[in-house]
This record gives structure tokens, sequence and C-alpha cells, in this order.
């Protein structure tokens, strides 16, 4: 008798486990168990989900349990990604079974889900196939029995409105599969599913356009990024270019020549530049084979865009923090604009930082690496300067245009939000029909609601921050966990009746302007009033169609529309992210005051700005006025340099987390000394800082301690944290997280 050798497949399982599993391959699964599939595989008393990673010798195989199904028929990730998944893994010291969760669209991993009553998500082969159910009036009579209040409301809005989608019902009628599957019971709806494939983005209709002449900088960057093109290698490159010097012009043009040469291009942009603007101007300069991929897109349209790209129907994807991970192959060139945004990082499970791993996945594949920014982050600027990256500079505004002049408002003194100068220049500006921007980077009516009898300030019961009063919602609101209660109302410390608020937000600033200029149209833009789908941009639209006067809004304001209308930008409290307890907060400051000046006369009439500030003699606020980069970037690194923050220090935090504080604290404690005992053990020249409270030390009831870690070398730094993984026994109530900030890195 002849025994068959029998396949065994190494695979990682997506659990907090670094570790690879060994399971044995049935023969009747044999042909379809290969590397680059998902398996389904028993795992310690229930199934799961598991990712191939090869194909191993036989070992002893008596021991292995058997895979119990493959999930997919085609490859899901190629080599060269599963190197920047194992890179991502080591680096991060995140399993990769993780890493690779995180980095396969998550309507991929929904294989549990079948077609469900109210769901939207089927399956075939394995795959998870966007559906969308269908909804409609059936020509039955009058119902028999009585129907509950939700069912009566669907059915009438069925029939009065027709058929729709399961998604809009939702939306209006909150969870209703209950009910809706009662309908369809007694003959009252028709269900129907349909295999839709969305486009988020397809009602903008674009223009053919042709590239610009470029100016002598656009060209000499220009000729440097083609070279570097057609060198096929890689290369990283700074492209500092002031707000509208035309960077985008330039990116348009690069991925041109790569696509010339039968590359792709990968271009990741902060969720909210990801504009309808945005993408129109790369659909009328490319036409067609572009995929869009953010957040707002449900799992079955993500996975759409995912299956375009990976079936190699798209040349060019544009995208926000994950696109990085977007399965395009023959890439030429990765272009991240606004790179120091800070939204590039993932602050959950996999803390990864997109910006970072455009240079990793750039290096992997050989590409051209465009960093983008006309505020760079201090770390890339000296990275640039050292010659680690290539530096290329567009000193001046495209069209010509001007960077406003700025005047500052000092506000010791002045009670209202608004000072009497900034409501002069903005009746001004209306008079001669020229729009303006307000910035003030707080939402809300007031920061906070203060007892008048104990001075005691509403703080949330979840969370160590003050409660944000919103005036409309009639609601004091947690920022952090959305923990509400209706305001004003009674002090919780002492009973009194009176609150005062305290700190002007943008709802306040909207309360204000109305009575100072009733005849203004007013549009107000945070995350209060673009929680809808879509809202966003109607809003950015009627700033550009001329249909508004003013737009106040937070830094949300800042980026991704050009408004050549807008001539006049006023900032309320200027210093509001200076208090922030973060080594980055100067350098925060500085981008977005210079982003919210940017959009400042960027038609042909010049641009003016109004600063109010308590305090503006702060050199970030100094050099943004005088739209002095260089002279922020040089202070701003001999800050860093007598701190020891990075370029000068790598830094990896250790955050330990828990609902009993007494548990976080004794943990706290004992990881530091653990720490310590291993950097003396093994002489490593790291300084352990802490434990500390977190910044917010407490966070939807969780308290939190971090620890820090700083050092010279990044090699000790890795080695220390590598060791503590090793020892540590958390106890179960405890989460700990690495965060490993890789900052200055190539
Ligand atoms: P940035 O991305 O640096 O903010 P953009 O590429 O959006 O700048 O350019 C700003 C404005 O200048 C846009 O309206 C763009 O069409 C225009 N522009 C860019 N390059 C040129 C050029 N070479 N000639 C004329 N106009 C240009
Ligand atoms: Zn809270």
């Amino acid at each position: 008798m002849t025994v068959l050798p029998s396949i065994i497949i190494e695979v990682a399982v997506p659990l907090p486990i670094d570790k690879a599993f060994h399971y044995l391959v049935p023969s009747r699964l044999a042909q379809a168990a290969l590397p680059g599939r998902r398996v389904l595989v028993p795992f310690g008393g229930r199934r799961l989900t598991a990712y191939v990673l090869k194909l191993v010798e036989n070992t002893e195989s008596t021991k292995l349990k058997e895979i119990l199904d493959v999930l997919d028929d085609e490859e899901l990730w190629t080599d060269k990604e599963l190197e920047l998944f194992r890179w991502i893994s080591t680096y991060y010291m995140h399993p990769l079974g993780e890493v690779l969760k995180t980095a396969l669209p998550s309507g991929i991993n929904l294989q549990t889900r079948k077609s469900t009553d109210n769901g939207d998500e089927g399956l075939i082969g394995g795959r998870s196939v966007r559906y969308e159910t269908y909804y409609r009036p059936a020509t039955a009579s009058e119902p028999l029995r009585a129907l509950g209040s939700k069912a009566t409301a669907l059915l009438g809005f069925l029939r009065q409105e027709g058929e729709n989608p399961a998604g809009e019902l939702r939306r209006r009628f909150g969870q209703c599969a209950p009910q809706l599957k009662r309908l369809v019971e007694l003959g009252l709806v028709e269900r129907e599913q349909r295999e839709v494939y969305r486009d988020p983005f397809r009602h903008e209709v674009s223009v053919r356009d042709v590239p610009r002449v470029l100016n002598q900088h656009q060209q000499a960057a220009f000729m440097q990024i083609c070279s570097s093109l057609d060198r096929k290698e890689f290369a990283p490159f700074l492209l500092h270019g002031i707000t509208g010097s035309g960077k985008t012009e330039v990116y348009l043009q690069a991925i041109a020549h790569a696509v010339e040469q039968g590359r792709n291009a990968l271009v990741l942009v902060p969720e909210i530049s990801l504009t309808p603007q945005l993408v129109c101007r790369f659909r009328a300069r490319f036409g067609g084979g572009i995929a869009i991929l953010h957040s707002g897109l449900s799992d079955g349209e993500r996975y759409d865009e995912w299956r375009r790209i990976r079936r190699g129907l798209v040349r060019i994807v544009i995208g926000a923090r994950s696109a990085i991970f977007a399965p395009l192959e023959q890439i030429g060139i990765i272009v991240v604009d606004e790179e120091h945004e800070a939204s590039f990082k993932q602050v959950d499970n996999l803390r990864y930082n997109a910006r970072d791993l455009a240079l990793v996945r750039g290096q992997l594949e050989r590409t051209t690496v465009l960093l983008g920014s006309a505020t760079p982050l201090v770390t890339t600027l000296y990275a640039a300067k050292q010659g680690r990256l290539g530096l290329l500079d567009l000193p001046e505004r495209a069209g010509g245009s001007q960077l406003p002049v700025v005047n500052t408002i000092a506000m010791q003194g002045i009670k209202s939000t608004i000072s009497p100068q900034l409501h002069q220049a903005m009746s001004e500006t209306l008079a001669g029909g020229e729009q303006a921007i307000i910035f003030l980077n707080r939402r809300g009516f007031a920061t906070f609601l203060v007892c008048g009898e104990c001075s005691q300030p509403l703080t949330c019961p979840n969370c160590s921050v003050t409660l944000t009063f919103h005036r409309q919602r009639g609601q004091s609101v947690c920022h952090y966990c959305d923990y509400a209660v209706p305001a004003p109302g009674t002090c919780p410390s002492c009973g009194a009746l009176e609150l005062k608020e305290l700190g002007a937000g943008t709802e306040r600033v909207e309360h204000d302007l109305a009575e100072l200029l009733p005849e203004a149209r007013v549009l107000r833009m945070d995350s209060d009033t673009t929680s809808g789908k879509g809202s966003h941009n109607r809003l950015l639209s009627r700033m550009a169609n001329g249909t508004a006067d003013i737009l106040i809004g937070t830094q949300m304001i800042t980026k991704g529309h050009d408004f050549p209308g807008v001539t006049l930008v006023g900032v309320i409290s200027a210093e509001a992210s200076l208090n922030m307890p973060d080594f980055r907060s100067s350098e925060r400051t500085f981008q977005i005051l210079s982003q919210v000046f940017g959009r400042a006369g960027r038609g042909e009439t010049p641009g003016r700005v109004l600063l109010q500030a308590l305090n503006p003699a702060h050199y970030a606020i100094q050099c943004a006025i005088n739209h002095d980069g260089d002279s922020f970037y040089n202070q701003e690194l001999e800050f860093r340099r007598e701190t020891g923050y990075p370029p000068f220090a790598f830094l990896a935090a250790i955050g330990i987390s828990g609902t009993a504080e007494q548990a976080v604290e004794q943990r706290g404690e004992a990881t530091a000394t653990l720490l310590l005992l291993l950097k003396q053990k093994l002489k490593l020249r790291v300084e352990v800082l802490g434990p500390a409270p977190a910044p917010l030390y407490r966070l939807r009831g969780r308290f939190r301690r971090q620890i820090l870690l700083k050092a010279h070398s990044r090699r000790e730094l890795r080695r220390l944290i590598t060791e503590w993984l090793s020892h540590r026994t958390p106890p179960a109530t405890i989460r700990e997280i690495i965060d490993i900030d890789p900052v200055d890195m190539m």
C-alpha cells in the first residue's frame, strides 16, 4: 500500500498570538489550500479563519489537526505583499495574522455571515460579494392582523415611496429587520437581492483636462522625479511646496509618466482631503482606471474596489490611510500628500503610520515615493536636509497669487468671541461680494459649563475631560465617549442652578455671527454638522458656488477645497492647539495655522488674515504669521535637541489600561521595574520614563497609564521592548499596547 505524502500548511491566525501554526490538508482540499488563501481551521474548540503562509515539509503530521475548508479560489496577496506584511508585523511587534486581517478589506473577513435578512452580505465561493436587499410593497391587500407601529410605518413608507434598499430603511427606521421579515411573511412586502456595484463618486461629472505647462520650479521637480522613475529604483523625495504652489499638478504629471511606463500609482491623502474635487481632478486627467478607497465606503463597496485592483483593472488608487494596503501590483510611484498629517497614523489595533509604510513599500517594490507638504514634519525636513530624501522645493504660488498678510488682534480684555476688528473686516468683505472663513479648532457652543456657586466644571464620568456644551442639542457632551446629559441643568456637585458657559466653540461663533451679521449666509462645518453622508461635500459646494458667505469650521475647513472667492480668514483662539500635552504641539500649531492662512486669497484678489489670540508671541504662531517655515524649523529643531525628542531620539510608548484603577497602577509600577531591570542586565542605553497618567487619564471608563521609552539607538530601544515582551505576563484584566513611533524612518 502506498501512503500519499500528506500536505502540511503553515498558517497565521488573526489573534494576538505571535506564532504560526501547522495544519494538515485532507486530500479533497489539496488542490485548493495554497499560500495566499484563507482556510477554515479548528482552533481551541472553535472555528477560525486562518491565512495560508506556505506549504511545509512533512514533519510529524500525526498530531496535527486537519483544516475544515478553503475559503478562497484565488490568491488574496502576492509574495511581495506578504513581505510587506511581515515587515509590519516585525516592526510594530504585532502578530502577522492580525496584520493580514487589517490589510485585507473587512468585507472579505465576514466569511461566517451567510446571507442574512437585514444584512447585505452574501457569500459566493467563500468570498463575500456586495448585495443589497431591496424591499417593495406587495400588491397584497390590507394586513389581516394589527401591525406594530414600526412595521406600520415601514409599510406606509414603502407604499408611498416605492422600492427602497435595506440600507436606506435602516437609516430611516433604525434596526428594522424583524419587522421587514414579518411584513415579508405576511405577503405585504416583497424582497429581492441584487448584486450591486457602487461607486461613491459616480455622480461627479468630470470634464477632460490637459496637463498644464509647468513653471520653472515645478519643471525642476518633475525632471528629478522622472529620472528616478526611469531608473526604476527606490527613490524617496520630499516635495516641499507652499499651499497653492502646484504640488498636485506635479503629482498628476509624475503619475502620467509612470502610467506611460506601464506602471501604476498609489496616492495617499488624509481622509478629509479626499473630496469630489480631488477625485474629479484625477478623473479629468486620466479618465477611468481609478479606484477610490475611503472610510465612507461600506464593507461591500470597499471589497468591490479591492477586487478591481486585485484583478489589474486599476492604474491609479487614491485613498486614505488604509489604501497603503491596496493590492496594486507593478507600482511605479507612491504619493503621500500632506505627509505631515497625523491622520496617517492608525491609533488602535495595529498602530501603523501609512506615511512611513509608503517608504517601506516603496523600498520593497523599488518605486519612487513622493512625500508632499506645505508644512512637512520637522523630522522629514531634517531627513531631507541630511540627504536621506531628495528635496524638491516649490517656493511660489503657481497661479501667481500672493500669500495673505496676517494681522494679529490681541484679545486681552476683549469679552466677545469676535473682536470689533474682525467684525468690521467681515462686513467689508461681504459688502464687496467676497467670502470669509472663520477658523476655530473647537466644536460645540461652550468648551464647558462651570458652576457659578462651587466653580466645579461639568466633567465626564467615564473620561477625564470636561463636557462640551452643545446648545442646539441642548446637551453637554463628552467628545471622547459621547456621554451626554441634558444641559444646562443643575450643578451635580452642589445642586446650584446657575451654570456659566466658558470657552467658545464653533457653535458659539455661529450664534454670535447671527447677531453681528444677521444678513450673512453662514455655514458651520465641524464633526457635528458633517455626520451625514455627503454633508461635508454639500457644505463645501455651497461655498464654492457662492450661495454662502461665511464658513465657520474646525480643522476640517483647512483642506481639500479651493475657494477663489475667499479673501478673508479669521482665526479665533490661535493658541488653542498649543496647550496639548504633546511634544508635537508647536509643530501642529504651526502646520494648522499655515494651512488655514493658505485658504485666503487663492483667487485674483489678495487675501488677508485676522488672527485673534490671547498670547500670540509663541514662535509657532509668529513663524506662521510671517510664512517663515525655515525659522520655525530651526527653532523647533533646537527645542527637540534640547529636550531629546525626535529626530534626536527614538521613542516608544507602552500603554497600560484597565477598569480597576489600583490594578493599573500596580501593573504600571511592575512594568517599569521590569524594564529597568532588563535594561541594566543588558546594558541598554534607554531612558524609562514613568509610569505616568496618560494625557487622557481616564477614557471610556478605563484608567490609563503610560511608560515612555527614549533612546539614541533604535536597535537598543527595540531590543529592550523585545526582551520585555518575552518576559511579561500581563494579568487578564489589563490591556497593554506598544506604540512604536517610527518618526524619522526611511
Ligand atoms: P497645491 O497642490 O500645491 O496646493 P495645486 O496643484 O492645487 O497646488 O495648484 C494650485 C492652483 O494652481 C490650481 O488651481 C492649479 O490648477 C494651478 N496650477 C498649478 N500648476 C500650474 C501651472 N503650471 N500653471 C498654471 N496654473 C497652475
Ligand atoms: Zn467620556
